[in-house]
């Protein structure tokens, strides 16, 4: 008899930390879905969780350690790895040495990669890729609390009355939030949802306001928040006079700080904002929620504070919905933090500049090269590479030449590097053409840990499958190398469970309260009361929040609720910001750059990538740009189009929206030249940090942009593998039965003799070409079966790409209508789908046009029960939404209607 387990696990992306029941079956997955129990998504999955099951294949995986591209076996991979490093610090010192991890890692991994450099090796040159997400937040914490504490939970963003999303397209990023958001507000309809975002995001859809402010203008409108609480005596006197420093100076810095300059200073409407800050004054119950619009920015720690000031002093803190709320992009961004991933922490919230920290953690690891100074963050750190200062790095679970910006620098720092080790799971992320030494390492479903998520819920993922054979936990590859280098007693540790315990007793080491009030340990990181679980409890941790100690046994969903903060004088700081814009104005022809994430990609797309639904909804790269700045600029929809900054390009067709402000343009950012052939959007990204935290402006470069002319553009949908010839422009897309790509020649019209070339096994080809030869349609057979289809002109040809795709690997013999392919389209046009609006259910956007003008539905809930479409994940229902309004004036929709899912 076959039998079905369902193992509880976390989805391995966002930092919503979704829990997952994996069906297993015969020791394979078959099935996920959300797991109901677990507090964080309440049974939700998005389309990116949900389609977790279609990514865990071996294609594409690393399969055997490398050494100079020949493969060995662990032990000499271990060897090589220990003894190289061992070399350059005896010659170079340990400054000499990097390791850049990842977000994604869990947080045993992280521990173990801590412990090595900052205890053994004895540098802090340790960061991690949330550095490049969240570290403003954490920096901003630290400033106010005294400690990088997340003061609230989920739940608050139900409860509140008010919620302010700034800088976070929560609908796209973190869609399980939004639906939890979106949900509260179709049963509260009073709830107040503001968005503060340059664009019109599709967050926007559940908005009653929409602040599309100046690009960078954040601090400026928070201040300005600020000065009317203050200038209107809506703050609370006495939790500022009990529990917070600073007021005064804060209240002069914002004097000038009107509302008419804010206006001016935000370039949005005084009205507006007029509505904004009386809402604000006005409701004890309000969130703010913010990210990476807020993180990623040369001031990006001032705007923390500039929020957290406004909390404060409104003692809007620490109550059933009311925090200031920084929600993390990566799944185990917080587990980072709280084992000390990132070059300016020690560990479990412990400080690198305090010698008591020091002291205690270097008795505590028994560690005899404790690191005494901060190490380089993550640009500095990859400009130490390039400089020569920095000999070899490891990167562990990360591909920094897409994700860092200026990324083409980043590939001329590691080509000079002299040793460069990689750790992952996929082979062929752009970083791997660099690796002196590959590291194949096991992946979500074969890793066993905890991850913690935005709200401080550590969730444990579960091992539930077989990794292909020699792929190593990264946990293990990091302790082997430091047994190698004469560590071995430290790194001794025999499960995941034996690290967990060592990080929960560190959490609580000499975590005491002297000069605390009651309850309250000298740091907020304290999970001691996990540090003695055995391994079976450890197997069965359900999902709970630190801290977790003697006075919280069962977790806190709430810090501050006590008024008591993690400063010397527990009192929270207030912080007077000086509010700048960001570093370069774009100026003449330049326009401003903003890269963020679409809906169903996630980050370097190694492993969304791979499920071919997810590419669905967005395909290809593309720029998004305002209909007027279009015109001006001789850009059409859907055009090619060049984006350039210091030589850099990236290229991607426009995608002219409304929604985009006139003086910007908005790119994804995960494409990377597996995927596209110029359109890894970083490299475009200047390499500015925000001074305190060391994260980058990834929201404003300039960039001028130009309108390109193909000589030809085509699609190709191949059965087998298809090489670009190097002058053509590209863009790649994996689908379930062939191989989508879009062609684009600058300068060759299409020939036959090209394609022919190609296809060398091809044995038939039916073609059409026009007398002036600038189309050319062909479809190419063996035997009977459908291999290759090209179609092509000056423009990109119109088709029915759903129909096409599924005719690839087909019998049609030379008596069937093979002209039909060359058409694009099927015979019946019933058949036509369109592009595709629900990827869990494959519904395109024309069935869904087609339901609504036929009045069989006219409203997102009538497409469900219809169509299917938006009743699994909920992804899609913005779109939906904007479907039913645009197609059916007489649609039922409403601003409030929610998702019918779980
Ligand atoms: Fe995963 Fe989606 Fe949940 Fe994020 S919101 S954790 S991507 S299922």
């Amino acid at each position: 008899m076959i039998t079905t387990e369902t193992i509880k696990t976390t989805c391995p992306y966002c930092g919503v930390g979704c829990g997952v029941d994996a069906k297993v079956q015969q020791g394979n997955l078959i099935a996920v879905s959300g797991s109901t129990e677990h507090p964080a998504n309440q049974g939700r999955l998005c389309v990116k969780g949900s389609a977790l099951d279609e990514t865990v294949s071996h294609q594409g995986r690393l399969l055997s350690p490398k050494v100079a591209g020949k493969n060995v076996d662990w032990d000499a991979a271990y060897s090589h790895v220990a003894s190289k490093l061992s070399d350059i610090i005896e010659k170079h010192g340990p400054d000499a040495i990097a390791m850049y991890v990842s977000g994604q890692i869990l947080t045993e991994d992280y521990y173990v990669a801590n412990k090595l450099m900052k205890g053994f090796i004895g540098t802090a040159n340790l960061d991690t890729n949330s550095r490049l997400c969240m570290s403003s937040a954490v920096a901003a914490h630290k400033r106010a609390f005294g400690s990088d504490t997340v003061p609230g939970c989920y739940e608050d963003i139900e409860l509140a009355d008010l919620v302010i999303l700034t800088g976070s397209n929560l609908a796209w990023a973190h869609p399980i939030i939004y639906q939890r958001l979106a949900k509260a507000k179709a049963e509260r309809p009073e709830i107040k949802i503001v968005v503060i975002d340059p664009r019109k995001t599709a967050s926007c859809d559940i908005a009653d306001l929409h602040l599309p402010l100046k690009p960078g203008s954040d601090g400026f409108l928070f201040n300005g928040l600020t000065h009317h609480l203050i200038a209107n005596k809506k703050i609370d006197k006495t939790f500022i006079d009990l529990h917070c420093e600073g007021f005064d100076s804060l209240s002069e810095s914002v004097q000038q700080q009107t509302l008419v300059q804010t206006a001016l200073d935000c370039d949005v409407s005084a009205e507006a904002l007029k509505t904004l800050y009386h809402w604000f004054a006005n409701t004890e119950c309000t969130v703010t929620l913010f990210s990476q619009g807020i993180n990623q920015s040369s001031s990006g720690v001032d705007k923390g504070n500039a929020i957290i000031n406004c909390h404060l002093i409104s003692g809007k803190i620490g109550k059933p919905g009311a925090a200031p709320f920084s929600i993390t992009g990566q799944p185990n961004a917080m587990g980072g933090r709280e084992a000390g991933g990132l070059a300016n922490q020690l560990a479990a919230h412990m400080e690198l500049k305090n010698p008591n920290s020091l002291d205690k953690v270097k008795r505590f690891w028994n560690a005899p090269n404790l690191v005494q100074k901060e190490g380089l963050k993550a640009v500095d750190m990859f400009d130490a590479v390039g400089s020569g200062q920095i000999k070899a790095i490891w990167i562990i679970a990360t591909n920094p030449v897409v994700s860092m910006p200026d990324a083409d620098k980043i590939k001329q720092a590691l080509a000079h590097c002299d040793l460069v080790i990689v750790s992952d799971s996929s082979d062929s992320t752009d970083t791997l053409q660099f690796a002196d030494v590959c590291l194949p390492a096991t992946t979500w479903g074969e890793k066993d840990g905890t991850t913690t998520n935005s709200e401080r819920r550590i969730s444990r993922q579960r091992r539930f499958l077989r990794p292909p054979e020699k792929a190593q936990d990264d946990w293990k590859i990091i302790c082997e190398v430091a047994k190698r280098m004469g560590f071995n007693d430290a790194f001794n540790f025999a499960s995941s469970a034996d690290i967990f315990r060592e990080h929960a007793a560190l959490s609580g080491f000499e975590n005491n309260s002297v000069n605390r009030a009651a309850g309250n340990g000298e740091r907020d990181f304290d999970i001691s009361g996990l540090a003695e679980i055995s391994d079976l409890e450890y197997q069965n941790l359900e999902p709970i929040q630190w801290p977790v100690n003697s006075t919280y046994p069962k977790g806190r969903k709430r810090f501050f609720d006590d008024g008591h903060f993690y400063t010397a004088s527990n009192k929270a700081h207030l912080i007077t910001i000086t509010p700048r814009l960001p570093t370069y104005a774009a100026g003449g022809d330049q326009l401003i750059l903003n890269t963020g994430r679409i809906r169903d990609q996630w980050h370097t797309m190694t492993r969304t990538g791979k499920a071919h639904r997810l590419l669905e909804h967005i395909a290809t790269p593309l720029i998004e740009i305002h209909p007027e700045t279009a015109e001006q600029l001789l850009i059409k929809n859907a055009s090619l189009v060049s984006l350039k900054d210091r030589g850099i390009e990236y290229i991607a067709r426009a995608n002219i929206s409304d929604a985009q402000r006139k003086d910007s343009v908005f790119v994804p950012m995960h494409w990377s030249d597996a995927f596209a052939s110029h359109a890894r959007a970083n490299s475009l990204v200047r390499p500015i940090q925000d001074a305190l935290s060391g994260q980058p402006e990834f929201k404003h470069s300039p960039v001028t942009i130009t309108p390109l002319t193909p000589r030809w553009q085509g699609v190709l949908l191949s059965a087998s593998d298809f090489v670009p010839d190097k002058r053509m422009e590209w863009f790649k897309t994996p689908l379930a039965n062939c191989t989508l790509w879009e062609l684009i020649d600058l300068e060759k019209s299409p020939s036959l003799t090209w394609l022919t070339a190609a296809y060398p096994k091809v044995d038939q080809w039916v073609h059409l070409v026009d007398s002036e030869q600038q189309y050319l349609s062909a479809a190419g057979f063996i035997g009977n079966k459908l291999q290759v289809v090209l179609l092509s002109g000056p423009a990109l040809p119109e088709y029915d790409k759903t129909w096409l795709a599924s005719q690839i690997g087909t019998e049609c013999s030379p008596n069937q209508d093979r002209l039909r392919l060359l058409a694009g389209y099927p015979a019946d046009p019933s058949l036509q789908t369109g592009k595709t609006i629900c990827a869990c259910y494959q519904i395109g956007e024309q069935t869904i046009i087609n339901a609504l003008q036929n009045g069989e539905a006219n409203s997102v809930g009538g497409l469900g029960e219809k169509l299917k479409c938006g009743s699994n994940c909920g992804s899609c229902i913005p779109e939906l939404r904007t479907l039913v309004n645009d197609y059916n004036p007489d649609a039922v929709s409403s601003a409030v209607e929610t998702d019918n899912t779980a």
